[in-house]
């Protein structure tokens, strides 16, 4: 008998990356064996060199296919086993494991936006629905669009042991988000980005896709982001370092390499209205939704927890956010002894 595995690896598009998926039938009982692919169609090779090598590195239930059947994220590599420029993953490995200690965890909020054709869903053919105010958390097919979707996605990311950890319908009609963690570095990722495959893949089946643009529809109405959620053991303990990590945000150079990472179009977003700050303006704040990074009341009044840093877009590369936010506040926590 055999079994049926989803290969599924980040390509080489840009600005804003894809997912690739290939199905590999293995005999029952068999490991997960290295493979490869023709990069020149996903522009990760020449054609006149077009091999590359898909490393599997996680793997959960196929809740699509059911049964046996795996989904498998790989790592992309060279011929000669170096890691693929598009290859982010391998970066983040070396950074989270010198950091190990501090042990960070991360929640990533993942918003997104249904399209139907050219349109996103819920907004009528020629003209705009009624303005933002109703839709957020909303309920009734006046408020809502897509939910059935949203729920099957839920139960697929729930049957493949993804980190998932809520669900609410956004701002925007047709615009919803999930939340993955907290998980460490390198599990909030991976998870993250099998999540999105789910999205697009359960999506498919009900005839709408799914974007991560940042700002898919212009005008009032808003853009989609990342929130990403962050703390290592001393945040989960101490308020100076809670401060010490929002601070180290805002450093030097610091606003402007991260905001650089943060996914593209982030200036589009970050305009400083639709809560958000102003993309080339660092500020921080408690409860603040119009700062750049948020902490949280809760965390002011325990005394400990984790801060939210508002500015990733929902097309951010979890693997080079949470890398960034892991140097930076993890360099100063440990210059600052507070490890
Ligand atoms: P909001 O919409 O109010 O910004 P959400 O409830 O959508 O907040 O998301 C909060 C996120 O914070 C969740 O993804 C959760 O996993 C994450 N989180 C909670 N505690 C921690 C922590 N100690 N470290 C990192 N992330 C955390
Ligand atoms: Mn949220
Ligand atoms: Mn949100
Ligand atoms: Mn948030």
């Amino acid at each position: 008998m055999t079994y049926k595995a989803e290969y599924i690896w980040i390509d080489g598009t840009l600005p804003t990356a894809k997912l690739r998926s290939k199905t590999k039938i293995l005999a029952d009982g068999a490991e997960l064996p290295i493979w490869g692919f023709d990069g020149s169609s996903t522009n990760q090779a020449e054609g006149h060199a077009s091999d590359c090598v898909l490393k599997p590195v996680f793997s959960c239930p196929d809740p699509i296919r059911g049964g046996d059947d795996v989904l498998v994220l790989c790592e992309v590599f060279n011929t000669d086993m170096t890691p693929h420029e598009s290859n982010t993953r391998a970066e983040l490995r070396e950074v989270a494991e010198r950091f190990a200690a501090q042990e960070s965890l991360f929640g990533i909020e993942q918003e997104y936006t249904f399209f139907q054709g050219s349109r996103p869903l819920g907004f009528p053919e020629g003209g705009f629905p009624a303005p933002q105010g109703g839709y957020y958390c909303g309920v009734g097919s006046d408020e809502i669009f897509g939910r059935d979707v949203v729920e099957a996605h839920l139960e697929n990311c729930l049957k493949a042991g993804i980190g998932i950890s809520g669900i609410n319908a956004e701002v925007m009609p047709g615009q919803w988000e999930f939340q993955v963690g907290p998980l460490s570095p390198l599990e909030v990722s991976d998870h993250l980005w099998l999540a999105r495959w789910l999205l697009y893949r359960t999506a498919e089946d009900f005839g709408i896709s799914a974007t991560l643009d940042a700002k898919p529809a212009k005008g009032d109405w808003n853009g989609a982001g990342a929130h990403t959620n962050f703390s290592t053991k001393k945040m989960r303990e101490n308020y100076d370092a809670i401060i010490a990590a929002a601070e180290s945000l805002g450093e030097g150079d610091k606003p402007i390499e991260h905001i650089k990472n943060y996914g593209s179009g982030v200036e589009s977003r970050l305009t400083g209205a639709h809560e958000t700050a102003p993309w080339n303006e660092y500020s921080y704040g408690v409860s603040n939704r119009g700062a750049s990074v948020r902490i949280p009341w809760q965390v002011e009044q325990d005394g400990k927890g984790y801060i939210e840093d508002r500015r990733p877009n929902a097309n951010v590369d979890p693997y080079v956010v949470t890398r960034l936010m892991v140097d930076t506040c993890c360099t100063a926590l440990e210059k600052a002894e507070l490890v």
